[in-house]
């Protein structure tokens, strides 16, 4: 991969309710500054690996029983998902997930609710979020549950970006988003990528966009990776491209 893992999971099983075996040994790693693309069908284990990171499985009964997961080096598999925001892991999940009743700002606002600095340096990343995004500027105070689709991605992602996050596990962003919508979010993503050096984690069961914006990725089926490499070498694999481009 070149740069040194800055994430690094490591031969993870995860079992939800003590018996359904779902990860059956997962290992991947996210370089410094990478995008890496984990792909798969529907149920393959994407969102289970994310939430293993994150540390969210508790509240669906779900654990990881062994493997370990290690940030610069360090062991992150006992952090609460709190502690794991202000190291600088974050997900942003599946489906969006605002909070519908508060307005773009307010959402925007809660993603800094680890830090300690000042209201003037949140102030400075609420500005940098409307450069990156200009549409929530201009929605900055609708309530979020009556935004676009589209608009509430942004604000999913715009909110995990108030943390200052070193990694970002993004679940489907293009998850029912019109393709041109889907693109102009990537751009923007690949974007904070370069500008903020924010490595990302990228779980899309759309393979073709996934591996135009990730260097790296791994094809998981069934809780197991069954391919990992450079995204162009996927892209020109006959058996990704049967099974996984002509999906998406
Ligand atoms: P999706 O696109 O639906 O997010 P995925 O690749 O992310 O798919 P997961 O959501 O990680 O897949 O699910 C992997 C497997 O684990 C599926 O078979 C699913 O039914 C099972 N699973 C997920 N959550 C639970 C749970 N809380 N309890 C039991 N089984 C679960």
């Amino acid at each position: 991969l070149g740069a040194p893992a800055l994430l690094s999971v490591n031969n993870i099983e995860v079992i939800y309710d003590h018996v359904i075996l779902v990860l059956k040994g997962v290992s991947l790693e996210i370089p410094q500054g990478g995008i890496v693309a984990l792909l798969g069908a529907n149920g393959a284990g994407k969102t289970t690996t994310l939430k293993a990171i994150s540390n969210l499985l508790r509240a669906e009964r779900g654990d990881v029983t062994k493997g370990s997961i290690t940030l610069a080096g360090e062991r992150v598999q006992h952090l609460t998902p709190n502690d794991l925001v202000r190291k600088g892991v974050i997900q942003v999940m599946e489906g969006r997930h605002c909070f519908e009743h508060l307005t773009v700002e307010e959402n925007l606002l809660t993603g800094a609710y680890t830090r300690s600095e000042g209201a003037a340096a949140i102030q400075q990343d609420l500005e940098m979020v409307y450069e990156y995004f200009p549409r929530l500027k201009v929605r900055r105070n609708s309530q979020a549950g009556y935004t676009s689709g589209g608009e509430q991605q942004m604000t999913a992602i715009g909110r995990a970006l108030m943390s200052r996050p070193k990694v970002v596990l993004l679940d489907e962003p293009s998850m029912g988003l019109a393709p041109q919508l889907v693109e102009q979010i990537f751009e923007i993503v690949k974007t904070i990528n370069e500008q903020q050096g924010v490595s990302i984690l990228l779980a899309e069961q759309n393979t073709n966009v996934a591996l135009r914006y990730a260097k790296y990725g791994y094809i998981l089926e069934s809780g197991r990776v069954v391919m990992d490499g450079p995204a162009d070498a996927l892209r020109q694999n006959e058996d990704v491209k049967e099974f996984y481009l002509g999906l998406s």
